[in-house]
Formats: structure tokens, C-alpha cells, sequence
């Protein structure tokens, strides 16, 4: 939508720049959806290079004096941030389940994941504690730091517009740096308030930032000489053009990408849990979960009981507006996205998998213009078609079969995503088996979506994430840290000059 069309549509919504909300300098903008209505409500500028000028170079201004904050002060200032933020909850899971779609109650455990990031930087002066050691040569002592990198930057997708956030700048600002963040432009309310609550908490300006937009301002930010490290999380394509643009321009980048989940489901497993568990893990937030179960191999015999209860209990899904009580799953994010799910069922049908459920002809009273799509469930599903190749990112949950164990974990391993996975089995050696051999990076047994704690790393394999370090949790407090080794004497006046061989301090 260009500058012209705007007159008197929906409100803008601001940047946040050194401390307080600005304009953008944008032409172009994007319009946010309330997704069970279908209607715009908000327009997000989308910025241009001078904008990132403006929000890089705030943030480079305002370093040299976080950076040299006693990390015990940062930490006090984050406590307070964890209290509004507690205090704001519910507001904060009311944007979110307003632009994204999704149900109050699954936006409220989202926000709480991201208070846990939070919580767990408070206890950052321990975690940047570096190594000490004394007499490493005669009259010589090692000691270890980890300083902080400067501007670092977030980018961020639709799907969580507070955890995501949260899995980056609370470690990144606890650390030292100073941060930019480029929400997702279709929910990009969120951001705002939790700006709102840092600047209230009592974060000095410019130490937190927020650009909107597309294209234009990820490639600015992962080209800008200031910008020193890159945190991106969405899908795979978009996640390898920032890992290859960052690192190409010298940027340390983290870049999360898309899944394709797989639950194992053995013979022995408890059928009835397995199934409860499985159908909140494919079409809670309507699949729209980077961590969603999206397949399911089901071993030997497990197949047509598992299928027969997966269908009932996902028909009993009550789908309506997020905001409604009683509601289980709200709709997808925006029309294109639900007429490409729509496109990938009618696909799975002419590649000939057998259509259990079909969530395509459903009916919201009062949501006729919403994106409201229902459960589908897809049996005898093969490798090669579409429905399983691809990230759907919706409420579509397939089933394969596999005569062994061995054939399950051969199939997960032979995907190319590597972001989570589920066993469900009551035998040990199995899940053993399966949690040492699968080429994944979080493994659940019994548990169907194995989101780490905050004081954990969370990270996939494989085409879910370019770079070495996962986020949040130790990997966090690394990635936006460097190393320093400082190797000190302090020679009393007989001590011999150092010469000119290799010293070895000894
Ligand atoms: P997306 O890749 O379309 O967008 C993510 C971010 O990149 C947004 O901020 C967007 O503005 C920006 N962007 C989009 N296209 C771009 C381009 N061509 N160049 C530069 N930047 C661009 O993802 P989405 O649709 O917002 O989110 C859904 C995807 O995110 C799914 O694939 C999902 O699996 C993935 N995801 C992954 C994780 C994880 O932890 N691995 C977590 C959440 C979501």
C-alpha cells in the first residue's frame, strides 16, 4: 500500500527510537490483519535504509555506556521489566492474539516462555564470570572475559510476537549490547509495548530499538558496517539469505528456519495420551508453531487405532475467533496463507493420500470473512508428496506409516529439517535409541513438543538453523559475547626482559 492510498484508514503504528515512539520515513506500508474478522486494523510503515541509519546509529550511541553498566545494575533494571511485564500479561497476550489469530490462553503461555528468557538473564553477572589462573608461568596469571559485541539485531516472524522477541534482546541487552529489533511486519503491535515497558523499567534510550518493514530493511540492517551480530528466526529460505548476506558482510548470524516435526508413535505407546498430546501439538495456534507436530509415523500396528482416535478428537475442535471463550484453535494469519494451505490439502488429495478430515469447507458464524481453516488429517501419507515434503504451517496433520522402528527413524532422519521430534512408546530402550540416533535438535519422549526451558538453548538442525549457536541459555550468553584471554605479569625490577623466542612463560 503506497502513501497515497492511506486518507483516514486504520492507525500507523511507530517506530521506537532512542527511547521514545518516531515516525517512520516510510512510503510504503503494510496492513495488519485481525485475522478472525478479515479486517485491516493497523498499517505498519515499512522503512527505508535512513531509518535504519537512524535506529543503528541510536543504538551504537547509547553502547559505550551500557556496555561499561555493572552487569548487577542491567540485571535490576531487566527485574523491573520482568514485573511490568507480568503486570502487562494479559494486555500483551491480547495483541498477540488479536494480529496473530491465536487463543488468549495460548498467547498467555507464550508471553510467560518469554518471561522466562528474562528471568533467566537476571543472574547474568554469574554468567558472564570468566576463568581465573594463577601462576600460569612464574609470576603470571590467566584470566578469561566475555565483553559484549555492541549493535546486535533481531528479525523476527509472525508466529510469537513476544516469545521470539524475548529469546533474543533480554540476553543480548543483559550482555552488553545495545539491540534493534524488526518484528514481523504483520504483528508488529507487541514490540511496541514491550519498548514501552524497558523504557519504563528504566533502560537507557537507545539501548532498545524497533524498525518495521520487509526486504528492505533486513537486507540494510545485515549489510550496515555498525550492526555486529544478526538474530533471525523464520523460514528456511529467508533464514539462508540472512545467514549468507550476514556472514558475508562479517556479521556473527543465528538464523532459525522452518520444521517439519515428526511424532514417532510406537506399538506400545498409551494411545489415548499419545493422541491428546498429539492433536494440541499439531493444531494448537492452528499449526502455526514452529514446533508443531506435523507428521506422524506411526510404527507396525499403532496406525489405525491412532488415526481412528486422532480424527474424532480433532473434529471436537471447537475453531472460532482467539478471543472467544471455549475456543481451541483461532485462524491462520492472512488469506494468501490459508488459499496456500487450502492449495497443499487439495494437493495431498490428487497425490492420492486418503483425506480423513477435511478442514476446508468449515463455517464460522459471524467469521464468514476470517481465515479460518479446520483440522485436516491426512492418512497413508509417502515421503515424496507434498503434504509431507513441505512446511505447511497450518492445521494439517499427516500420517505415514513404518513397519519398525528402524524405517521411523531412517524417514526422520532423511528430512530435511532438523528442529524438533516426539517418541511416544512405555519402552525405554527405544526412546533411548531414538533420542541418541535421531538427527534432530530437540527430542521429546512422551512429551510432544520439547521447547527448552529458558535456561536451556533452543535450536533445530540441519535446514532449521544456519550457524553454530542455538538461542537463549548459555548458547545465548556466547553468542552475543566474545572472548577475551588477558595474560598479566607484573615483573619486580630483577626479572629478566622477555627475549626474542616464542615465550613460554614456565
Ligand atoms: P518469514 O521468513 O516470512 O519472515 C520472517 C522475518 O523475515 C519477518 O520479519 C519478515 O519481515 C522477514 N522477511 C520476509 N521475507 C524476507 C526476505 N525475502 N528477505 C529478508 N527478510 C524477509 O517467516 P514468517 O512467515 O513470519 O514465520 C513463519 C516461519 O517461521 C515458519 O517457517 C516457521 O517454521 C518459522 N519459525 C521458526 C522458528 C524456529 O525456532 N526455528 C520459530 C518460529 C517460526
Amino acid at each position: 500500500m503506497s502513501a497515497d492510498t492511506l486518507s483516514a484508514g486504520p492507525p500507523q503504528i511507530p517506530l521506537w527510537i532512542d527511547g521514545k515512539p518516531q515516525p517512520a520515513s516510510a512510503q510504503r506500508f503494510g496492513e495488519v490483519f485481525d485475522p478472525a474478522r478479515g479486517v485491516a486494523i493497523r498499517l505498519t510503515p515499512l522503512c527505508e535504509a535512513q531509518d535504519v541509519e537512524r535506529a543503528v546509529s541510536a543504538a551504537a550511541r547509547a553502547f559505550p555506556a551500557w556496555r561499561d553498566t555493572p552487569p548487577l545494575r542491567r540485571a535490576r533494571i531487566l527485574m523491573r521489566f520482568r514485573e511490568l511485564l507480568e503486570a502487562d500479561k494479559e494486555n500483551l497476550a491480547r495483541l498477540v492474539s488479536e494480529e496473530h489469530g491465536k487463543t488468549l490462553e495460548d498467547a498467555m503461555g507464550s508471553v510467560t516462555r518469554g518471561i522466562e528468557v528474562v528471568e533467566f538473564v537476571l543472574g547474568i553477572p554469574h554468567l558472564l564470570k570468566g576463568e581465573f589462573a594463577e601462576n600460569v608461568g612464574s609470576g603470571v596469571d590467566c584470566v578469561s572475559l566475555r565483553q559484549p559485541l555492541g549493535v546486535c539485531a533481531g528479525i523476527t516472524p509472525f508466529n510469537f510476537p513476544v516469545m521470539v522477541p524475548m529469546w533474543m534482546f533480554p540476553v543480548a541487552i543483559a550482555c552488553g549490547n545495545t539491540f534493534v529489533l524488526k518484528p514481523s511486519e504483520k504483528v508488529p503491535s507487541a514490540s511496541l509495548r514491550m519498548a514501552e515497558l524497558l523504557n519504563e523499567a528504566g533502560l537507557p534510550p537507545g539501548v532498545f530499538n524497533v524498525l518495521h518493514g520487509d526486504r528492505v530493511v533486513v537486507d540494510a540492517l545485515l549489510t550496515h558496517p555498525l550492526v555486529k551480530a544478526v538474530s533471525f528466526v523464520g523460514s528456511t529460505p529467508v533464514a539462508r539469505h540472512v545467514y549468507e548476506t550476514g556472514t558475508r558482510a562479517g556479521k556473527r548470524v543465528q538464523a532459525l528456519g522452518g520444521a517439519k516435526n515428526h511424532a514417532v508413535v510406537l506399538t506400545d505407546a498409551d494411545l489415548d495420551f499419545t493422541a491428546d498430546a498429539l492433536i494440541g501439538a499439531a493444531y494448537g495456534s492452528a499449526g502455526e508453531r514452529c514446533m508443531a507436530i506435523s507428521a506422524v509415523v506411526a510404527v507396525g500396528t499403532a496406525g489405525d487405532a491412532l488415526v481412528a482416535r486422532l480424527k474424532s478428537k480433532a473434529a471436537a475442535i471447537r475453531v472460532g475467533p482467539g478471543c472467544a471463550p471455549g475456543v481451541g484453535m483461532g485462524p491462520v494469519i492472512s488469506a494468501p496463507h490459508r488459499a496456500k494451505v487450502a492449495g497443499y490439502v487439495a494437493q495431498g488429495v490428487k497425490e492420492g493420500a486418503e483425506l480423513v478430515l477435511d478442514g476446508r469447507g468449515l463455517s464460522v458464524p459471524g467469521g464468514e470473512q476470517g481465515f479460518f481453516l479446520g483440522p485436516t488429517l491426512f492418512d497413508r501419507v509417502r515421503p515424496e508428496m507434498a503434504i509431507y515434503r513441505d512446511e505447511i504451517f497450518g492445521p494439517v496433520l499427516v500420517v505415514l506409516r513404518a513397519a519398525t522402528l528402524d524405517e521411523a527413524i531412517a524417514m526422520v532422519n532423511a528430512n530435511p529439517y532438523g528442529n524438533g521430534t516426539a517418541i511416544f512408546t512405555r519402552d525405554g530402550a527405544a526412546a533411548r535409541r531414538f533420542r541418541n540416533e535421531i538427527e534432530v535438535g530437540m527430542v521429546g519422549v512422551n512429551v510432544p513438543i520439547p521447547v527448552p526451558m529458558a535456561f536451556f538453548s533452543f535450536g533445530g538442525w540441519k535446514s532449521s538453523l544456519f550457524g553454530d549457536l542455538h538461542v537463549h541459555g548459555p548458547d545465548g550468553v556466547r553468542f552475543y559475547t566474545r572472548g577475551k584471554v588477558v595474560t598479566s605479569r607484573w615483573p619486580e625490577s630483577a626479572a629478566p626482559a622477555p627475549g626474542l623466542n616464542m615465550p613460554t612463560l614456565g
